[in-house]
Parts: structure tokens; C-alpha cells; sequence
């Protein structure tokens, strides 16, 4: 039996139950620290706040949550522990590094121009996946790598073969963001082109995309794909995404899917305060959107039970054990 790596120790792949495959606690974009205004970290506080929010996914059957926070968008491990430990959810955390524009430490950036820092990063996940992270213990149980909006710059090219390396030697899955859906075909075949087996990629964001022209270049990759960011009305409306999720069930490719929402409790650094227009496109969004609204009306539409079963419990468990 394949073991996953929580944040609280392994678990049996069989024991994963009903996943989220792509949720935040919190994030914060590279910089934030230097802002002298921005409030000090509490981490109790910031503990409480995440497993309120996170914790009401458990009441809908949620068993386990990806923290899909990449090392730069200062992914917190001593919290997952916490909020683990407060909710009773299994959380898995990540190693990798998001897209070049809004992740990217000047750290790489500066090593890069004399440095193999494909080796680098490969050497780093590694010790992230086996070893564990910072003094925490705690060890990694996925690699995310993102990409740019119809473009893989360079960097994100070096991210991605460092990704697939430790992928081949630990097994771990890979999860990807797109920028609204785009590239994906290309990280795809980047990846499976470094010897990656198809079926531990996941292809995130693509609900950010109802062509099903392009869905089918990317599930003929082999690879699964995320319709992770429900809620999340500004980026692309729900309505767009459930006839594209529909679409593909149809097809039959509920083995190809996994549900999630993006959500986080936080963006740390001054609150961030969206204009109006956009808080009423993000009213739903939160970590149990898909199951008080989104389920409720793929099943309607006629979308089985097993269907959703597929996708939120064997999909994630295969894509970890298989
Ligand atoms: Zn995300």
C-alpha cells in the first residue's frame, strides 16, 4: 500500500477519502515581509481563522486537503500542522515554485545567470520530499510548478524539468497551475517529454477554459486535469465551467477529473480590498462552494453519483497511488 506524506506523518492512499486537490490556507506573494505596514503574523490567530474556514468542508465528507502553496508563495507548514490538528483533515503540503511572474525569488533569478539551477531546485524539492522541510519533519507529498499566460518562459522550463526528476524518484504527483487554462498541453508534454508518467500529472486551472477543442489536447496527453477554481467568478464564471465539466462527463472522462476551488483564508501583507463589481463575482467562493452549490446542480443536470465519487475520492487516490 502506497503512503502519502501529510503534514502529520503518512497515510494510506486508501485512506484518503473524498480529497480537495487544490485549496491555500494562506499565501502571500514574494515582498510582502518588507512592507513595514503590513500586520505582524499571529499564528494561532491565523491557525483558528484557517481551520474555521477549511474546517467546514469536513461536515460536507472531506477527508483530505492538497495545500497546493508553492515555497515562494511563503507555503506554511507549521500552520497546515496546526490546522490539521485542529480540523482532523488530512493536509498534504507542497514543494515547487509558482509562475515566473508572481513567484520567482531573485535568489534563482540571480544564481541563474552562472548556476545550474535545474539541479538546484532538483536537489531542493528532493530534500523537501525525503528528507523534510526547514526543521519541521514534515515532508512534502506533491511538487507544484506553474506557467505563464501562453508562454513557458525559460525559468518555468528549469522549474519544470527539476519537477520532473523528483517526480521520477519519489512518485510524488505533479500539480500545475495555468494561467486561465493556457499552456497546458505544452506542460504536458513537457513533463511526460522528461519521462513523467502522464497519470501523475495533474493539469491544474483549466476550468478556466470552456473549449473543449482544447480540454481534449490536453486529456489526450493522458494526463488528469483540474476544475479547481469554482467560485472564483472574476477569473471565469461558474456557468462557463459546469458546461464544460458537463461536456467532458458526457464524454465520459469523469476518470480524468478532479474537483477543487483555489480558496484561501488569507493574503498576507495589507488587506487587499476588491472593488465591488469583483466581491459580487466572489460571494460564493470558499472551501465548500462545490458542495453547497456546484454538486447540488452538475446533478441536476445529471451527473451521477458516481460520477462525483470518481472524481473526489478514486481520481485523487489513484493519481497518489497509482
Ligand atoms: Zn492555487
Amino acid at each position: 500500500m502506497v503512503k502519502i506524506n501529510t503534514v502529520l506523518g503518512t497515510l494510506p492512499v486508501d485512506q484518503m477519502g473524498p480529497t480537495l486537490m487544490h485549496e491555500h490556507m494562506v499565501l502571500a506573494y514574494p515582498g510582502w515581509e518588507q512592507d513595514a505596514i503590513a500586520p505582524p503574523v499571529d499564528l494561532k490567530e491565523l491557525a483558528s481563522a484557517c481551520a474555521e474556514a477549511v474546517g467546514e468542508a469536513k461536515k460536507f465528507g472531506v477527508n483530505t486537503v492538497v495545500d497546493a502553496t508553492p515555497c515562494d508563495l511563503w507555503r506554511n507548514v507549521e500552520l497546515d500542522k496546526i490546522v490539521a490538528e485542529k480540523t482532523g483533515l488530512n493536509i498534504v503540503c507542497a514543494t515547487g515554485m509558482y509562475f515566473e511572474a508572481e513567484g520567482m525569488p531573485v535568489y534563482l533569478k540571480f544564481r541563474s545567470q552562472v548556476m545550474d539551477i535545474t539541479t538546484e531546485l532538483y536537489e531542493s524539492f528532493m530534500q523537501e520530499l525525503t528528507v523534510g522541510i526547514g526543521k519541521t519533519g514534515v515532508r512534502a507529498g506533491v511538487i507544484k510548478v506553474g506557467t505563464s499566460h501562453g508562454c513557458i518562459t525559460p525559468y518555468e522550463e528549469k522549474v519544470l524539468k527539476a519537477a520532473a526528476r523528483a517526480q521520477k524518484e519519489t512518485g510524488v504527483p505533479i500539480l500545475t497551475h495555468t494561467q486561465q487554462g493556457t499552456m497546458g498541453s505544452e506542460q504536458a508534454a513537457l513533463l511526460t517529454g522528461e519521462g513523467v508518467n502522464p497519470k501523475k500529472i495533474v493539469v491544474g486551472h483549466m476550468c478556466g477554459n470552456a473549449s473543449l477543442e482544447y480540454q481534449m489536447s490536453v486529456i489526450d496527453k493522458g494526463v488528469y486535469i483540474g476544475f479547481d477554481r469554482w467560485g472564483i467568478g472574476f477569473i471565469y464564471p461558474d456557468n462557463l465551467r459546469k458546461a464544460t465539466v458537463l461536456g467532458l462527463l458526457g464524454l465520459g472522462y469523469a476518470d480524468r477529473i478532479v474537483l477543487s476551488q483555489d480558496c484561501v483564508t488569507r493574503i498576507m501583507g495589507r488587506q487587499t480590498v476588491m472593488p465591488d463589481f469583483i466581491q459580487a463575482l466572489i460571494a460564493d467562493w470558499s472551501y465548500t462552494h462545490l458542495f453547497k452549490n456546484i454538486i447540488p446542480q452538475l446533478k441536476q443536470a445529471g451527473v451521477t453519483d458516481a460520477q462525483i465519487g470518481q472524481m473526489l475520492v478514486e481520481n485523487p487516490r489513484s493519481i497518489f497511488g497509482g
